[in-house]
């Protein structure tokens, strides 16, 4: 514990962890069980002897492991949770009751923020499925017949979905080779920089979730990056999709930024040619200013903007759920590789190395896809009234 630190509260620390901000996780610290937390510049609100001593919000909804109780409050709640924490944080009076709560982040240990119940991932970037189609198909048309007329996506694995922090072992795979195809460990791994979309109210099985529902399903949003086996990949991908390619892990950032947080983040899609179906329609600012950094071992290799993403998430919790299908608490659905028009725009080293065919430099060396030992951390940042917010960044390394 320690005194409040408050230059914080108004973003003059430019942290991007003010009161317009507060990211939700899970934290622990030592000898004590995981609980739910909100970062504000470098510390911790442990939210539940807060909550304790208020008396205005339940203390049940952050002693949890997960964030997932609190997530299935639904959107009225979240509001209500978002506003009294606002109040509490900007009144001077209440330091008191906030401060011997606040826990410095050197101090914790941060957890899966919330159980994933399913993952899918989208393919929304126009430039990203271009490149990759004319990677993988040179002699086909760069984007399948679908693609400008429905987000695609594939149901991906939600239990190997970890925690920024964690390290990735490398996978084996079975791929294709000269002779036939062999079987041991990926030669081509690669990340996918994304952003995730997390849903916290459920719907009922047979009921479609219409884009204008989108901020009464989805909770908010981290950063992930879809680690892809890219030889793996290719050899199996065809008909079906990834499968043992990308399912051994799935990186998030261990804060969820609210989507509340990110009104003063919205912009209109880049715009759609053929326009969208009816069900796909869109009537307001359904895209997202969010800039990303991809760093390899702390050099900045890619600049991605997210603005220039074809699809709005709005759409893809639409046409995931165009057929009925339902939604749980703790659902994750992610937006695909977001690469830009830009050389160094490009979301995965895939792009960035154009198939392996053409290095890029990295701290003075000519690289392509993942060696042992490399970390890769994913950063994102977004406008907000006072400045602005520093999402939850995603980092882990190759291990042999
Ligand atoms: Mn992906």
């Amino acid at each position: 514990m320690t005194d409040p630190a408050t230059s914080w509260v108004d973003g003059a620390d430019g942290s991007g962890f003010d009161v317009d901000h507060l990211p939700y996780g899970v934290f622990t610290t030592p000898d004590e069980e995981p609980r739910v937390g909100v970062r504000v510049g470098d510390h911790v609100v442990d939210l539940a002897p807060v909550a304790a001593a208020s008396f205005d919000v339940h203390v049940g909804l952050f002693e949890q492991p997960t964030l997932n109780v609190f997530l299935a409050t639904g959107a009225e709640e979240w509001e209500r949770v978002r506003s009294w924490l606002q109040d509490l944080l900007l009144d001077p009076a209440a330091e008191a009751m906030v401060g011997p709560h606040l826990v410095p982040l050197s101090e914790v240990a941060m957890r899966m923020p919330f159980e994933v119940a399913d993952y899918v991932d989208f393919y929304a970037s126009l430039d990203h499925a271009s490149n990759v189609g004319r990677i993988f198909r040179p002699d086909d048309a760069a984007l399948p017949a679908a693609w400008r007329h429905l987000p695609i996506g594939y149901h991906g694995r939600a239990g190997t979905v970890v925690v920024s922090g964690t390290e990735v072992v490398r996978p084996s795979g079975q791929r294709r080779g000269a002779d036939g195809p062999t079987f041991g460990l990926s030669e081509r791994l690669d990340i996918e920089a994304e952003l995730g979309f997390v849903v916290g109210t459920p719907s009922p099985l047979g009921s479609p979730v219409p884009t204008s529902a989108f901020a009464s399903h989805v909770f908010g949003v981290v950063g992930l990056n879809d680690w892809s086996a890219r030889d793996v990949q290719a050899w199996e991908y065809v008909p079906l999709g990834p499968f043992l390619g990308k399912s051994f892990a799935t990186s998030v950032s261990a804060w969820v930024t609210p989507l509340a947080a990110l009104d003063g983040a919205r912009v209109d899609l880049p715009g759609q040619d053929p326009a969208p179906l009816a069900h796909l329609a869109v009537d307001e600012p359904a895209g997202f200013d969010i800039a990303v950094e991809v760093l390899l071992d702390g050099e900045v290799v890619a600049r991605p903007p997210y603005s220039s993403m074809y699809w709005g998430p709005a759409q893809m919790l639409a046409h995931l759920t165009s057929n009925g299908a339902s939604l749980r608490t703790g659902d994750l659905f992610a937006s695909g590789t977001i690469s830009g028009p830009a050389a160094e725009q490009r979301g995965s080293l895939l792009e960035l190395s154009w198939g392996g065919q053409e290095p890029f430099e990295a701290a003075g060396r000519k690289r392509t896809f993942l060696e042992d030992g490399d970390e890769v951390t994913l950063r994102y940042t977004a406008p907000s009234p006072r400045g602005h917010l520093t999402l939850g960044e995603v980092t882990g390394r190759v291990v042999g």
